[in-house]
């Protein structure tokens, strides 16, 4: 039989070949066609698509570098793993083994790393939201709790009374260091006085023991100044407490919040070439503590929560073309396996995303969507890309902070992660979700059971 060939309206684009983009850069459209020496194709062929991948290697490496850069710059470090940034048991247990304590903001994260076999004395306990419960299990296992807000304060106190420990405590302390926002809304602010109020409600009733500083200005920073700045107001209250109460802190915790390699949208270069190293964040923070009244005898610990500037280039996101169309406006678009609900990162970063084949030298600038069947699925809003067929495979790169931990169950279920381990043998860490799974959590009542249609 033979049919008519469906029209379809011509339309004239320019291609561009090799050319550099307006930032005088290739960049974006090299293949990457291995994950530490393993084909893409395998992994995916495996363990279906899309596929998380994460490097041991990496993030080993990541950690001995960042420790290294404040180690060599100030004698007493120790780093504590943010749960939240990934929470996966691999991955915690990699910073645990490499020496890292456990970072956690919720009573569930607190169980994750007793579960993980963390020692309770080496988990530090912050947030907003710590129930009675979690509190009294946090005082028992001699937990390191930072203290939000004043009711915490007291519930802290009460439980002090009611039981036979001094909860080990510090406050987490908030300050205007330069930057804008100001993240005044967890923990006590220094300018107006409420941090050193707090201080004093600790000193004097003496059923707490102050054992540090706690601060954590934000997330994504790309100024290390202001971690100076920050420094040097947690050693100022320090000094005070020694010179009112003659009371020396254990240790400073500088929080986390370290850029990552990533780039945000709307940046005019991209975060490799810009972004400040951890070195520079060492040097800020551990100069603004040694040029302060700390004296070398008996320095406080530097403690850092780094989270994702440790994490985020260690894992990659492997998915496969689904389709490609024409906008309205004549624009290209395709359309990948990996949505919104598992790269959470897509609305705040314009991640880099490579083909996982070779290709040929023809680009163009691409609308990059997601699987799910709403608006808001954009992987990325303008990327140049060679032209991608259906069943073509592409890595997201520098997805491994937050985006285990945020991602959602929504339309679709949630795939697979995999952990290259040093040897380049490839573990499942995180099984893919089934229909199984999400049923489990449901309960159907009985009047509700039966329909005829
Ligand atoms: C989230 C968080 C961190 C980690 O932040 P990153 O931006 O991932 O480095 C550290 N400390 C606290 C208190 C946090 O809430």
């Amino acid at each position: 039989m033979i049919t008519k060939k469906r029209y379809e309206r011509p339309v004239i684009k320019k291609l561009e070949s090799n050319m550099p983009n307006k930032f005088g850069m290739r960049t974006e459209y090299e293949p990457v066609l291995h994950i530490e020496d393993i084909a893409i194709k395998d992994l995916i062929t495996k363990y279906g698509s899309p596929l998380f991948v994460i490097s041991e290697k990496k993030i080993r490496r990541n950690y001995q570098a960042a420790k290294q850069a404040f180690e060599t710059r100030y004698p007493r470090v120790q780093f504590a793993w943010s749960y939240k940034t990934n929470y996966l048991n691999a991955v915690c247990n990699i910073f645990h083994q490499e020496g890292s304590w456990a970072e956690v903001v919720s009573g569930f994260e607190y169980d994750k790393a007793i579960r993980n076999g963390v020692p309770g004395s080496n988990i530090i306990f912050n947030g907003p939201d710590k129930s009675e419960q979690d509190l009294r299990k946090a005082v028992t296992n001699n937990s390191l709790i930072h203290i939000d807000h004043l009711d915490e304060l007291y519930l802290l106190q009460e439980i002090a009374k009611s039981t036979k420990h001094k909860p080990k405590v510090a406050i987490r302390v908030n300050m205007d260091t330069g930057i804008f926002p100001i993240w005044d809304r967890f923990g006590f602010n220094f300018e107006n006085g409420q941090a050193w109020d707090a201080l004093n409600k600790i000193m004097f009733t003496g059923t707490l023991e102050l054992v540090g500083l706690h601060t954590h200005i934000g997330t994504f920073m790309l100024s290390p100044n202001a971690y100076a700045v920050a420094a040097a107001k947690l050693a100022n209250l320090a000094q005070r407490l020694h010179q009112k109460y003659d009371h020396e802190i254990k240790y400073i915790d500088m929080g986390g919040g370290f850029a990552s390699r990533n780039t945000l949208k709307g940046a005019y270069l991209p975060g490799v070439d810009t972004n400040p190293t951890i070195d520079e964040f060492a040097e800020a923070i551990t100069s603004a503590l040694i040029n302060s009244d700390f004296r070398p005898k008996n320095p406080p610990l530097l403690i850092l929560e780094t989270g994702r500037a440790l994490i985020d280039d260690a894992a990659w996101l492997l998915g496969s073309v689904i389709a490609n169309k024409r906008l309205a406006d004549g624009r290209r678009s395709t359309i990948i396996d990996i949505g919104v609900n598992i790269l959470f990162t897509a609305f705040w970063y314009a991640h880099k995303v490579t083909p996982a084949q070779k290709f040929t030298s023809y680009t163009e600038d691409t609308v990059l969507y997601g699987p799910l069947c709403m608006n808001i699925d954009v992987i990325r809003d303008n990327i140049t890309l060679p032209l991608l067929n259906k069943g073509d495979q592409v890595v997201v790169h520098h997805v491994g902070a937050y985006n285990m931990t945020q991602w959602m169950q929504f339309i679709t279920l949630r795939p697979k992660v995999v952990l290259i381990d040093q040897n380049n043998k490839v573990h499942v860490i995180r099984n893919n979700e089934t229909l199984e799974n999400m049923l489990e959590l449901e309960a159907l009542p009985d009047h509700l059971a039966n329909f005829d249609l």
